[in-house]
């Protein structure tokens, strides 16, 4: 019923999760996406660049040079002196119209244009529809087009952080100018072969595979039309001629390496994007479908570390995940260029986590406050039963002394009894005798339980103790015919609390007893040895099973063969013995064989200021010497 209900929580959980992972997923989170996919770019430690492409550059020196933007009539001597290299192509992205310069310096530029193997002059925007005339250049510019070539930037679309990511193929029957310029190269003539290319819109877009700002250095307009720059390095390229003033932030555009207004030219962005079509590597992005599994993955992972894992290992695992998302994510967009959704499914785990934590707290704190609860229940009882047993066993007591004293009376004058009326009286003597023997450990194990025993430490001399405790069982073991011998070294006196030891002895020998058969021996030694009294008490008996000995100082515990037999006792004497020896600072073992005896070690420090220590198991080298 309880597994039952269980799995049913498990199951709610988990729709809870995926209930979680699909909301996400329904907000696509582009900010936070790009700002990964930015990271990415970041993190890449390779470059890859194009030598199919070349720049010039309208620089600060060469505005230097010509006292301000170089008129026509320089763009014509540049055009010129790059002729004579025969590039691929002369990609313009300066606008000539802009240029200063006569009617008839504009008809040279044309005619000097139109020398070139393929000439493209870059129009930044697409005209609408019934403005197509907008591509023709001018009058004075006869037969020259500007070829359409828009700069896309996540203005409004995406991130909306304008900055450029994306490169446009197509749109509106328009093939866009970098594609024209890659054409000459590459010959695709499919624009869906494009790696990761996509539709947008009425577009086919590519995620552009932006190398860092300076990657394609360009060489300066005032160094190529003084002819500065190397030797031919300009044949058979695409040649990209355009600004890079820092003037006007018209001419940059912000990248995923940094969101500077300067951040990279618009004459850099054009190199990238053509290179991207050239070496057909744009950046594939991981479809939704893949987001929304690894989305509900990750939901599903915090749920189960949540609920399932200790709050340490489950921060563990939370986070070990997550690391090794990142670091698998950034590894195939180092290697293979895609880039795997990140933003769903990191957002997926912290609002799991702290959907369900608190949810785990509270089921904690619940668990915890039953717990108490029950514990304070626990000791209620348990204070009810010890007050019950000490009250019983007073109660008991007197009565139980009365009937001894009234038997020992009897006894006394059973001269005229039947011999069965004696031995009546003689059974009842010894119940009564037994029944305050198990009152008197009930009552100690309360006092123990209820940690009321305080130590009555005094000077005494162990082997008094000793020979009193032999001397109190010689009648019991004459009845077996047992010898009990002992062997005791003098000994200093030692502070100890002579009542319980007294008790110790008196359970060890009388447990010797108990256990032997007729005719056998006891050994009882007591020496000095580094500082500690032991006393050793060593019988021939019935001995203790391997399995059995760890247990035997455990309360109530009595032997398999003990039970079945019909030696009285209450379990009680050795736990006791155990527990007295300890408040002592000592320790009691014993080493056992069945059927050959037991030696049971009573260790005492004489320093009672020594370490408090337990064992159960000892070298019981008596055992031998019977
Ligand atoms: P009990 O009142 O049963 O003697 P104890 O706590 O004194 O209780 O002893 C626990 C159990 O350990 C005994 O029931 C018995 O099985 C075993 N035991 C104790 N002393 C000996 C011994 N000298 N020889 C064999 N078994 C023993």
């Amino acid at each position: 019923m309880a597994y039952g209900r269980q799995k049913i929580f498990i199951l709610l959980r988990m729709c809870v999760a995926l209930a979680i992972a699909l909301i996400i997923t329904y907000f696509p989170l582009h900010y936070l996406e790009f700002f990964t996919y930015d990271l990415r770019f970041r993190l890449n430690p390779f470059t890859k660049v194009s030598s199919d492409i070349k720049t010039i550059a309208v620089d600060q020196t060469t505005l230097q040079k010509f006292s301000g933007e170089p008129t026509l009539t320089a763009h014509i001597a540049l055009l010129e002196k790059l002729l004579k290299q025969d590039p691929l192509l002369v990609y313009y992205i300066i606008d000539p119209k802009t240029l200063k310069g006569s009617k008839t310096d504009q008809l040279l530029f044309t005619e000097t244009l139109k020398k070139f193997r393929n000439h493209i002059l870059y129009m930044k925007e697409l005209p609408n529809k019934g403005e197509e005339y907008k591509v023709i250049v001018g009058d004075n510019f006869p037969d020259l087009k500007y070829s359409p070539g828009y700069l896309s930037t996540d203005f409004q679309h995406f991130a909306e952080d304008s900055v450029a990511r994306r490169a446009l193929l197509y749109d509106q029957s328009y093939v866009y100018s970098q594609v024209k310029a890659a054409n000459l190269i590459n010959h695709l003539s499919d624009l869906s072969n494009y790696r990761g290319a996509f539709d947008f819109k009425t577009s086919k877009q590519i995620y552009v595979n932006y190398q860092r700002p300076g990657t394609y250095e360009p060489s300066s307009f005032e160094a190529v039309y003084d002819e500065k720059t190397l030797d031919n390095q300009f044949k058979d390229k695409i040649v990209l001629i355009g600004k890079d003033t820092k003037f006007d932030y018209q001419d940059y555009v912000k990248t995923v390496y940094d969101r500077h207004n300067f951040s990279m030219s618009n004459l850099e962005t054009q190199a990238n994007i053509i290179a991207t079509l050239l070496l057909n590597n744009g950046v594939i992005r991981t479809p939704q479908a893949v987001n929304t599994a690894m989305t509900i993955l990750f939901a599903i992972v915090v749920v189960f570390s949540v609920f399932k894992l200790t709050p340490s290992r489950a921060i563990l695992l939370i986070l070990s995940t997550v690391g090794a998302y990142i670091v698998i994510s950034s590894l195939l967009f180092t290697f293979s260029g895609i880039a795997i959704g990140m933003a769903q499914p990191l957002i997926a785990v912290f609002v799991c986590y702290y959907f369900f934590i608190p949810y785990r707290l509270i089921r904690e704190n619940k668990k915890f406050w039953e717990l108490t609860e029950k514990n304070k229940l626990l000791t209620q009882v348990e204070e009810l039963k010890n007050n019950f047993l000490s009250m019983m066993s007073h109660d008991l007591k007197t009565p139980l002394a009365r009937i001894q004293g009234m038997a020992d009376i009897a006894l006394a004058n059973s001269e005229n009894f039947e011999p069965e009326q004696k031995t009546a009286i003689q059974t009842i003597r010894k119940s009564a005798e037994e029944l305050t023997e198990f009152i008197s450990s009930i009552l100690d194990l309360s006092r123990v339980e209820s940690q009321k025993i305080k130590l009555n430490l005094q000077s005494r001399d162990i082997n008094r103790i000793l020979e009193d405790t032999i001397k109190k069982y010689e009648y019991l073991a004459q009845q077996k015919n047992i010898e009990i011998i002992p062997e005791l070294d003098t000994l200093f006196s030692v502070k100890i609390d002579a009542d319980l030891m007294k008790q110790v002895f008196s359970n060890l020998i009388e447990n010797a007893i108990k256990y032997s058969p007729t005719n056998s021996k006891i050994l009882v030694t007591s020496e000095e040895d580094e500082g500690q009294i032991i006393v050793q008490v060593a019988d021939q008996g019935i001995g203790i099973t391997e399995n059995e000995i760890r247990h035997i100082f455990t309360k109530f515990y009595r032997t398999k063969h003990v039970k079945n037999s019909p030696i009285k006792g209450s379990g009680l004497g050795l736990y006791l013995a155990k527990y007295f020896v300890e408040l002592h600072k000592g320790q009691i073992t014993v080493e056992s064989l069945p059927q050959q005896g037991s030696t049971f070690t009573v260790n005492l420090p004489m320093d009672q200021s020594g370490q408090h220590q337990s064992g159960n198991v000892g070298d019981g080298s008596l055992g031998g010497r019977l």
